[in-house]
């Protein structure tokens, strides 16, 4: 085979008006946070979700800080998060002293596995922070009641589910929060960035003021007070107004970036299915009431060792292939907070046979061509 062909695991897509809005930053001589593209970016994502508010912020992980601050999380505390996960979603909370506390996966949409919630929960839980894995839905008609019967916040790591769906309803409007990504790796991208969605309006307020320095000068732009000054704990979680610039540039294309993402992702989809219930490898499963957001197309191989080897042999025909998750429970950390083999054997069996294929808004037809013919001869 050519060896000239090179495939790229993921390319940041580019929506086109991206650099002339940045100039436009530098023209309204506002850079910093909070200008203009901010304000335009946050507004179309709280119409386009109906969500009461959102705040940019620097990254998913810096949003994620936030929602810890601002749930008042304290030492001691349990958070509960699935294991196979972006290790963000549990350092958010572990830096206010809390606890993770493992779940296991769902075999089927590798999101967390409602079921076992009851089994994990403590007087010390505070949250539930799922997150909609690739875009598909967690069980939220299953979370829901019960968090609220166990008193439980629930933050939506919604860094995979951006305009996805469930039961008919955009992901990150179910719990008080959500956080969103806009990292080079996601659907939408600013190169670092993220958001967080704040469902519950008690909170609005105090969220300005930890994303601008404990101060209060969100009511002092509004002249809500005479000066600003020092009012809570809080951190810098604004993006400089040129990120925002991008990231509006490629909202506003969001319809075609999401289009674009489906018919590649169907594409994967139609033509491996043959070959992988001849080989016994399972393809995503999307249940009938999510609408996913297209942010991945992954195989789960039978076994570790043919992930390794259908991962080397996309290789040497130039194609890059990923895993993804190694478990958090198994980690270095996630051992130190009483992580053991066997906690979470899901996820432990997924991390090891997930492959993720190169999917990116620069993908046509005829590349996924080369990657299928490539899988089609490999039989694990
Ligand atoms: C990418 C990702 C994050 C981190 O996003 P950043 O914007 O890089 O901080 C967090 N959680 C999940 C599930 C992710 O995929």
């Amino acid at each position: 085979m050519s060896t000239s062909i090179k495939i790229d695991f993921n390319k940041p897509v580019i929506a086109g008006n991206e650099l002339a809005y940045i100039r436009k930053a530098f023209e309204n001589s506002h850079i910093s946070g909070d200008g203009f593209f901010s304000k335009a970016a946050q507004k179309l994502l709280e119409t386009q979700l109906d969500v009461p508010k959102v705040l940019l912020t620097t990254s998913c992980t810096h949003a994620l800080e936030m929602a810890a601050l601002l749930l008042d999380i304290e030492p001691g505390d349990e958070v509960l998060i699935p294991s196979f996960t972006f290790v963000s979603t549990a350092n958010a909370f572990v830096l206010r002293g809390a606890k993770p506390v493992f779940i296991d996966s769902r075999p089927d949409t590798l999101n967390l596995d409602e079921k076992l919630l009851p089994q994990k929960i403590s007087p010390r839980s505070r949250a539930v922070v799922p997150i909609h894995y690739a875009g598909v839905g967690c069980q939220m008609d299953a979370i829901l009641p019960f968090a609220k019967q166990n008193n439980l916040s629930i933050v939506e790591d919604n860094a995979h589910g951006l305009f996805g769906k469930f039961q008919g309803q955009y992901l990150g409007t179910f719990g008080a929060m959500a956080t969103q990504s806009f990292h080079e790796t996601k659907n939408i991208t600013c190169g670092e960035g993220g958001a967080l969605l704040i469902n519950d309006p008690q909170i609005i307020e105090r969220a300005e003021v930890i994303r601008e320095k404990g101060t209060n000068r969100s009511r002092f732009f509004r002249g809500m007070v005479d000066k600003y000054t020092w009012v809570d704990l809080g951190s810098s979680y604004l993006p400089s107004d040129i990120l925002a610039a991008i990231l509006l540039a490629q909202l506003e294309a969001r319809l075609e970036i999401q289009k674009t993402r489906k018919q590649l992702w169907e594409y994967y989809d139609q033509h491996l299915q043959s070959w992988a219930s001849k080989n016994q490898v399972q393809l995503p499963f999307v249940p009938e009431d999510c609408e996913q957001a297209y942010h991945m197309f992954y195989l789960i191989l039978p076994s570790l060792d043919a992930r390794q080897k259908l991962m080397e042999e996309l290789r040497q025909e130039g194609i890059i292939s990923v895993f993804n998750y190694l478990p958090l429970h198994l980690s270095k950390m996630g051992r130190e907070y009483g992580g053991r083999k066997g906690d979470c054997p899901v996820a432990e069996s997924i991390s090891d046979r997930l492959l993720r294929l190169p999917f990116h808004n620069s993908l046509t037809h005829d590349l996924q061509d080369h990657v299928i013919k490539i899988i089609e001869r490999f039989s694990p």
